[in-house]
């Protein structure tokens, strides 16, 4: 049995502002502890699930977040960018995915740290019309390699989003969002073990045969991005574009994952959160 956990940083047990997630604020170590800490909870849970492999991806940013001496010994950890597919070594050999430490999807209510890929420059994601946030792109792209996310880790927001777009799925939820930067919080150690529980229960219902939901694949994907400023979106209106509107800009992809280039930069993404 094997397992795939991808690791985002907002969503992770006892993280609630933007200090936590970014490299030059001062409690971005106190993020990265807080971040090894769940990761060690998800694998824990995972092998005493019955999982024999697992393999983690630090999809945070420009990756490198994870204290990787700190490591349960039994992962493999996937660190550094730019790397092209999104998820290395996903493939039908892989039975079920975590997205752990996740956030709900750009301009939620009352979602802690909420954005999607980036805050910054991206205002809204849309597949054929559809908003997607970080939690339906990545499981749609594990969908297209048929595997199914079995478990989610974040705020409320983020576990309703989950159970909206995954039904069945295992959420572990370890905050309550109020606003972007703020959240009712459980404390780390309470959160690490909702992680090892969740984790620990969908790798078992893996074991006994349960069926997780595989979203749709579309295809062909059509990718509107509307930007918050107008110059990004001049930018990204290029050869091959269709602009919808001032601020948004469509491509169509045969797969949602190929418009993954390795780095999402061509899409105005200079710094993630
Ligand atoms: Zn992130």
């Amino acid at each position: 049995m094997k397992i795939y956990i991808a690791v985002d940083m907002e969503g992770i047990s006892g993280i609630n502002s933007h200090e936590y997630v970014l490299r030059t604020e001062r409690l971005y170590p106190a993020g990265q502890r807080l971040m090894t800490a769940d990761v060690n909870a998800a694998v824990r849970g995972a092998f005493d699930g019955g999982a024999d492999e697992v393999i983690v991806a630090d999809v945070h940013s420009a990756s490198g977040n994870l204290l990787v001496e700190e490591l349960d010994p039994r992962a493999k950890l996937l660190a550094g960018t730019p790397h092209q597919p999104r998820f290395p070594f996903l493939d039908e050999q892989v039975n079920g995915m975590f997205l752990l430490g996740y956030h709900a999807m750009a301009g939620t209510l009352c979602a802690n740290l909420e954005h999607t890929m980036t805050s910054k420059a991206w205002h809204k994601f849309c597949v054929n019309e559809k908003p997607y946030g970080e939690l339906g792109i990545d499981a749609e792209i594990a969908s297209e390699s048929g595997v199914p996310v079995v478990m989610v880790s974040g705020d409320d927001k983020l576990c309703e989003e989950a159970a909206a777009w995954l039904p069945g799925v295992e959420t572990a939820m370890v905050k309550q969002g109020l606003g972007r930067q703020s959240a009712l919080c459980l404390s780390p150690q309470m959160g690490n073990q909702k992680v090892y529980e969740h984790a620990k229960r969908a790798v078992e219902r893996l074991c006994e045969g349960d069926a997780f939901w595989l979203p749709t694949v579309n295809s062909p994907a059509r990718v509107a991005i509307t930007y918050k400023m107008m110059p990004d979106a001049d930018k990204a209106n290029t050869y091959g574009t269709r602009r919808l509107d001032g601020y948004t800009v469509e491509t169509t992809y045969e797969r949602l994952s190929h418009m993954y280039g390795g780095i999402w930069k061509e899409y105005g993404i200079e710094q993630k959160i």
